[in-house]
């Protein structure tokens, strides 16, 4: 792979890149998770990438030494002793407080990096490629929020012979969109809501960009898996469901619908960000659930598969 030097590449900022994934396309893949989104869904199971900016995040660990309180050239006293969390302060981010902990509890959460950063790390798992059909996917956080520097990269994987995905959530400009399309292989596309209150409600923004740029790209693209997040009592009832495979059959670019079961691993995440936790009482459908509504996909004659 060919690495350029620095000065000529744009920078991203990043909160993780996830070897070995399994869920986010075919075979193996390199998930690169974007900083950034301008959703705010109650589920969201990646709220350290909500924020385009690197953070300051208070992990467990803490052993109540104090170093940070004196640190913190802000706020001078950043910690809850209870509760480990930062507590009503205006936390400007600067990672000061991050190297004198002497426990690790304090991270920085995301980082600027180069188009060749990146594919350093992508290229790590080519050989896992090539085996199992894999590839890079980017998600978030959102990529269109940085479609110009995703563009860049996915470019240069394309280049290289590397299968590329964008995992999305529809939201952004279609310019965008439609330019990511010309250097990506799969795009995965989420579909949440189709009434337009509720999606206001339970992700702060309207659905109608989302719904004209999925039209949009269909119209030109030919490889979309539509991913539909099961979460109980919020997405998962029947008139939803219909309305979305009703939308599924008039695309033929639609190859496959990925229903995702909501799961509570981001509680913790939550927790971790100072955040409250908007889904704490909602239980995880079971599997027997996710069956009966993959099957009234089925009935309709659509691609469906749980999870991917
Ligand atoms: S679109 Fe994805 S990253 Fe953004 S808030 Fe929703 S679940 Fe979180
Ligand atoms: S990141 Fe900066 S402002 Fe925030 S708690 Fe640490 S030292 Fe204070
Ligand atoms: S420096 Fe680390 S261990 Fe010490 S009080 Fe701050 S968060 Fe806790």
């Amino acid at each position: 792979m060919i690495f350029r030097p620095e000065q000529v590449e744009q920078k991203g900022v990043i909160f993780n890149i996830q070897r070995y994934s399994v869920h986010d396309g075919p075979g193996i893949r390199t998930t690169v998770f974007m900083k950034g989104c301008p959703l705010r869904c109650s589920w969201c199971h990646n709220p350290e990438g909500l924020e385009s900016r690197p953070e300051v995040v208070i992990y467990d660990g803490c052993i109540h030494c104090g170093r940070c309180e004196l640190i913190c050239p802000k706020c001078g006293m950043p910690l809850s002793a209870e509760t480990n969390e930062l507590k009503g302060i205006i936390c400007c981010h600067c990672g000061a407080c991050v190297p004198p902990c002497p426990t690790g509890s304090r991270r920085v959460i995301g980082r600027e990096m180069t188009e060749s950063d990146i594919l350093q790390e992508i290229d790590k798992d080519r050989i896992f490629y090539e085996d199992s059909g894999g590839g890079v996917t980017f998600s978030g956080g959102e990529p269109l929020s940085q479609a110009e520097f995703v563009k860049a990269v996915l470019s240069r994987c394309r280049q290289e012979g590397i299968h590329t995905a964008v995992d999305t959530s529809g939201y952004g400009r279609q310019e965008d969109l439609l330019s990511l399309a010309e250097v990506t292989d799969l795009f995965l596309f989420d579909l949440k809501l189709m009434d337009d209150e509720k999606h206001k409600q339970y992700t702060g923004v309207s659905n109608r960009p989302i719904l004209d740029n999925l039209s949009a790209l269909a119209k030109v693209y030919r490889n979309i898996w539509l991913r539909v997040p099961i979460i109980p009592g919020i997405t998962d009832d029947a008139e939803n469901l219909d309305m979305i495979s009703e939308r599924v059959s008039e695309l033929p670019s639609v190859q496959q619908v990925c229903l995702l079961p909501y799961h509570k691993t981001a509680a913790a995440k939550f927790k971790r960000m100072g955040l409250p936790y908007p889904l704490e009482n909602i239980q995880q459908p079971n599997p027997e659930t996710m069956e009966s509504l993959r099957m009234q996909f089925v009935a309709k004659g659509l691609p469906v598969t749980i999870g991917g």
